[in-house]
């Protein structure tokens, strides 16, 4: 399995780690889009919020360690904005389902 970040996971490549589960794993990105930029991953491979489907409970343990990244780098009263891209036209680079948080700046109204 090449997948980067089942890798990641695994201890195979480093990573600067802000929260971690038995169910999920949060780091910062190596490119990041704004000044805090964390990748919310679940340790399953999932790989897009399609197949997240099938698992009934992977959005609530991701929700749950969202929280605490939140917590942890003290976000939650200014607020952040949470990405999930999913397949080829969004872009999504990593086929392993993750949440992409971002922080520290005041975003504008396009998504696009
Ligand atoms: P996507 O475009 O799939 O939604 O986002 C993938 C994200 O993973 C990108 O923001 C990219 O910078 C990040 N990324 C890719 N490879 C690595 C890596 O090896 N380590 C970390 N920390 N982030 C990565
Ligand atoms: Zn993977």
């Amino acid at each position: 399995m090449s997948c980067i970040f089942c890798k990641i996971i695994k201890g195979e490549i480093p990573s600067e780690k802000i929260y971690e589960d038995e169910k999920v794993i949060c780091f910062k990105d190596i490119n990041p889009m704004a000044p805090i930029h964390v990748l919310v991953v679940p340790k399953k491979h999932i790989a897009d919020l399609l197949d997240a489907a099938a698992d009934k409970e992977i959005l609530s343990d991701i929700n749950n360690a969202i929280v605490n990244v939140a917590d942890i780098l003290g976000i939650k009263d200014k607020g952040f904005r949470t990405v999930i891209n999913t397949g080829k036209d969004s872009g999504q680079a990593v086929e392993h389902l993750h949440f992409h948080i971002l922080a520290g700046k005041v975003f504008g109204e396009s998504f696009g």
